[in-house]
């Protein structure tokens, strides 16, 4: 078949077939566009079905016996996912460049699953001081109570981590660049320390995506993603994925999310897979308008300082240029510290900020980093306060309008 008349999904399948051709032919913005079921196996239908199925049925008992226990092989039962959950998964192990991809309900269960996977009472967890809160909290309460040993080292740590190894590390947990503080890791050092200590090293890679960082590319044996926030786009689902390297590590993973019963909707599934079309686009102007922000905020007298690596004088700028290709809309500004009059005279009456959690929409949002970071081997400056700020898709200029007004609120209950 002459290459222009392959339908252009089934290209990227050949690519990936063409284990041998080292070279990438394809760009990460396109597989994102691309990257699904064949066009040509469904009727030339562009988009995934939705496929809703609890029951699976089969035609005969040899075939009911033959099912395979595999959650990849075949659609076995509803739990494991249908072809919709595939097709995402498939789309996103092309942007991972992983062998493969698990899809579950939330980010924060692919990050428990896939801790879990690997530990059993009586391992050491090592995790970066920096992971999201309710990461932390999961190996605090839950990995605990289940004998599991956890310390956390300083995402700045470089190549000391060497020394935060024990004999029973069987897990590295790292998050970059990390939630509140943003600091960046470097992350070849950890993955080489791992390798030589025999662990498994696990990200949580949702501020960058696989479109500025693939970090299996690097070294990283599992690459996580909270799917709710930019995969999505839209600020309407809960998705997560976890994406790996090696068949073995995914069959352990995918049993951990068996057992525990985790799945995702498959309507869910459909729109992730539909916001990666437009992922690349979303991200540069994520980008563009987190920078038209930053350069505002670094004006007004009251900032003390802006979180964000791919700023020249962040502590984290040469390792994030070094090994990423672009940044998200995520950062931090610190700001003297408020009263509480000026914070809510600061936060009660934005007009496009929103004021909530979560992050990776259309829309911008602005919260107090509170309680303050739970950090046992960095320091933060108690003194300050601390705002996380998503920039969303809106025209920069009214957004800086509301931030001006917040500032002129928070003045005029200070001054
Ligand atoms: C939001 C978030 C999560 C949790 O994802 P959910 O899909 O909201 O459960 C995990 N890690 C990071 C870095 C996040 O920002």
């Amino acid at each position: 078949m002459k290459a222009d008349n392959i339908p252009y999904t089934d290209i990227i399948d050949d690519q990936k077939d063409q284990k041998s051709a080292k070279k990438e032919v394809l760009k990460r913005a396109t597989i994102a566009t691309h990257g699904g079921p064949r066009p040509s196996e469904q009727a030339g239908m562009l988009n995934p079905p939705v496929y809703r199925a609890s029951t699976v049925v089969y035609p005969t008992v040899e075939a009911y016996k033959r099912r395979h226990d595999g959650y990849y092989d075949d659609v076995i039962y509803g739990l494991y996912g249908t072809k919709t959950t595939f097709a995402l998964a498939d789309a996103i192990s092309k942007l991972e460049n992983a062998s493969d991809t698990l899809i579950t309900s939330s980010g924060t269960a692919a990050n428990a699953l896939a801790a879990a996977a690997f530990l059993s009472a009586g391992d050491h967890l090592l995790a970066a001081d920096c992971v999201y809160g309710t990461t932390r909290k999961f190996f605090e309460t839950i990995l605990k109570r289940f004998g599991v040993e956890i310390t956390y080292f300083n995402p700045r740590i470089g190549d000391e981590i060497r020394t935060e190894f024990r004999r029973n590390t069987r897990v590295v947990f790292l998050e970059s660049p990390g939630s509140q503080l943003f600091e960046m890791i470097d992350i070849p050092v950890v993955v080489e320390a791992a390798r030589a200590a025999g662990a498994v090293t696990l990200i949580d890679n949702t501020w960058a995506t696989p479109l500025y960082y693939r970090p299996l590319d690097h070294g990283v044996d599992v690459s996580i993603q909270s799917g709710t926030k930019y995969f999505s786009g839209h600020s309407d689902i809960m998705l997560g994925s976890i994406s790996v390297r090696s068949r073995s590590h995914f069959e352990q993973i995918k049993d951990m999310a068996g057992r525990w019963g985790n799945s995702a909707s498959p309507d869910d599934c459909y729109l992730a897979h539909r916001g990666l079309r437009t992922l690349d686009v979303r991200m540069e102007r994520h980008q563009q308008n987190a920078l038209r922000l930053i350069e505002w905020f670094a004006r007004q007298p009251e900032v003390a300082r802006i979180r964000y690596p791919a700023l020249k004088d962040d502590p984290g700028y040469d390792v994030w240029r070094r090994d990423y290709a672009g940044a998200s809309g995520l950062f931090g500004v610190e700001l003297s510290r408020m009263s509480d009059h000026a914070a809510s005279a600061f936060f009660d009456h934005l007009s496009l900020f929103g004021l909530g959690s979560s992050w990776g929409g259309y829309e911008s949002l602005l919260v107090p980093a509170w309680p303050k970071p739970v950090r046992v081997a960095s320091a933060v400056d108690e003194d300050c306060e601390l705002i996380r700020v998503h920039a969303g898709l809106e025209d920069p200029a009214d957004l800086i309008a509301d931030l001006e007004a917040a500032f002129a609120r928070m003045r005029a209950v200070t001054s």
